[in-house]
């Protein structure tokens, strides 16, 4: 298991944030020796960093950071079925499907996430949502020091939500079943996916996708654009010109810029539209 002191905590809005205690489990036995001794403090667990937002520049010894990525990223093809690790990277997967000549990851070449943070938020775009190739879910229950799994039916999946986000947990591995689809279809739907996205997203800056979640019968990027927000800025932080949808780090960003962003917009809308936007960036 890696530990790092005082390291930068991974995430995709390149926010300069340290935290005392940080680990980088590589086995259930890494997740099981973690909780056993640091049970009492404020858990984050994280996979890729690509959906939070990190508010606080330092967080002390009270916090430990137990992040999932590469040493915790396995993944074993069987057939239609893949068992997959929770750090793993699912644009890597979604390639190595599309390989194999299997369907059902392709926006992973679009949506940036591992796989426990896919589960976790159950992400998706258009048509697709994770809770339709996940067969069921292995985790560590952190309250009782226990491995439990969990079969799809009971996972409560609903738009960017799933049980997990009740549970005090972490994700370990989950089992996805795929589709036979001809290689070459899948790789030119993978392809699309992400020739659409580069279009309308502004993957030239650090972000983490869309801030809010869509609310019945509107368009947050409409909203916002019509209210002729676009390019507006507090400290390093902008809302996207490209897609108002998304808040960028424009220039040395802090979390407490984003924040103040959000609720900016969130007060403009609620005037102009009565509606009061959701996050669906987890702050930490
Ligand atoms: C350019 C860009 C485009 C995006 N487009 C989309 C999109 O189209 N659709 C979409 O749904 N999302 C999108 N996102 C957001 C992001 O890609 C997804 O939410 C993704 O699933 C997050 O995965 P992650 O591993 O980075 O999770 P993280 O950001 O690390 O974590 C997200 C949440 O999951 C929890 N979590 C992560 N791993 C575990 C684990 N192993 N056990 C327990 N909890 C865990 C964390 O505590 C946190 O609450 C986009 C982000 C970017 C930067």
């Amino acid at each position: 298991m890696i530990k790092d002191k005082n390291g930068l905590i991974p995430n995709s809005y390149e926010l300069k944030a340290r935290a005392e205690n940080i680990f980088y489990p590589e086995n259930e036995n890494d997740i099981e020796e973690i909780f056993k001794d640091y049970s009492r403090k404020k858990i984050v667990v994280l996979g890729r960093g690509n959906n939070i937002i990190l508010k606080d520049d330092y967080y002390g010894d009270d916090f430990i950071f137990v992040i999932l990525r590469d040493p915790y990223g396995a993944f074993d093809f069987d057939g239609k079925r893949v068992v997959v690790q929770a750090g793993a990277d699912m644009k890597q997967l979604s390639i190595k499907a599309m390989e194999r000549g299997l369907s059902g990851l392709e926006y992973f070449y679009g949506i940036p996430s591992s796989l426990g943070g896919a589960v976790f938020m159950n992400a998706g775009a258009n048509e697709f949502e994770t809770s339709q190739i996940v067969k069921k879910v292995k985790y560590f229950d952190i309250d009782e020091q226990k491995i439990k799994e969990v079969e799809n039916k009971d996972i409560g999946f609903s738009y960017r939500h799933s049980l997990f986000q009740e549970l005090n947990c972490v994700i370990l591995e989950a089992e996805l079943q795929l589709k036979e689809r001809n290689k070459d279809e899948v790789w030119a739907k993978m392809k699309g996916i992400y020739d659409e996205r580069a279009a309308k997203q502004p993957l030239d800056y650090p972000s983490a996708g869309s801030v809010f979640k869509r609310p019945k019968g509107y368009y947050v990027g409409k909203m916002i654009q019509d209210l002729g927000l676009k390019g507006y800025t507090i400290g390093g932080a902008k809302i996207s010109e490209k897609h108002a949808g998304f808040i960028i780090n424009y220039k040395n960003a802090t979390g407490k810029d984003i924040l103040q962003l959000i609720d900016f917009i969130r007060h403009k809308v609620k005037d102009a539209y009565g509606v009061w936007l959701e996050t669906e960036q987890v702050i930490i």
